[in-house]
């Protein structure tokens, strides 16, 4: 009736992790108060270093496809935010892009993964970058959310040319065959887990994701989500 045991054991440790890491959160934001990384005005609330005037300003999506979630469209401030994170590694801003990709994550009221996957870089981008961006984001949306996050459950094995100028078929034969579970232990994991989010920083065909996605349900992952911070529109461009 009440479950085995070691479940509550597990649960009262997560409850009991839970209230710490609050704790902890609200203490740092009281001694850090947060400003927005945009005007430099107080942040909206403890996990956000946005004000409420800047927060307002985003360019929030409206789009909407069941089992995936994109938080904004990629323009301005949002791809400012993302290039500065992605090329010249300024990390806090993963914190505030993981935050509302989280809040969008929310609002969609959709059952939760148990896990986040980021897209992985190839070892050689890795090395150059020293940090993968979607990782960063995965990481502040899962604290956020409280799912924990795999930043090695996949690898890249080639890596591929950037997509930047590219065909929406040729980004598709791009991305084919450039990744694969990475190996055995996260094989288990994921099957495990049962429900994952593949989580990238920006999203223009989906190709990247939805390859990433097939490669999961087909390795016997139940259900696979696809979520980006932000959406490249194309008739914009
Ligand atoms: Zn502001």
């Amino acid at each position: 009736m009440f479950g085995r045991p070691d479940s509550i054991v597990n649960q009262l440790d997560h409850l009991r992790l839970t209230i710490a890491r609050r704790w902890s959160r609200g203490l740092a934001a009281t001694l850090f108060p947060p400003r927005c990384c945009l005007c430099g005005f107080p942040g909206a609330s403890l996990d956000l270093d946005l004000c409420a005037f800047c927060h307002a300003d985003f360019p929030w999506e409206e789009w909407h496809v069941p089992g995936v979630v994109v938080a904004m469209r990629y323009a301005p401030p949002a791809d400012e935010l993302i290039r500065d994170l992605k090329y010249r590694g300024i990390t806090p801003n993963a914190r505030v892009l993981g935050v509302l990709l989280a809040q969008a994550v929310q609002q969609r009221g959709a059952p939760l993964p148990r896990l986040l996957v980021p897209v992985p870089l190839h070892d050689a981008r890795l090395r150059e970058r020293g940090f993968n961006q979607a990782a960063a984001l995965a990481r502040y949306a899962g604290r956020m959310l409280g799912i924990p996050y795999a930043p090695r459950a996949m690898k890249r094995l080639r890596d591929t040319p950037s997509q930047t100028s590219m065909s929406m078929e040729e980004r598709h034969r791009n991305v084919r065959g450039a990744f694969a579970v990475n190996g055995a232990r996260a094989r288990r994991r994921l099957l495990d887990v049962g429900h994952v989010a593949v989580v990238d920083d920006v999203m223009t065909t989906g190709s990247t994701l939805k390859e990433l996605q097939t490669l999961l349900l087909e390795s016997g992952v139940a259900r696979v989500d696809l979520w980006s911070v932000a959406r490249v529109v194309l008739s914009e461009r």
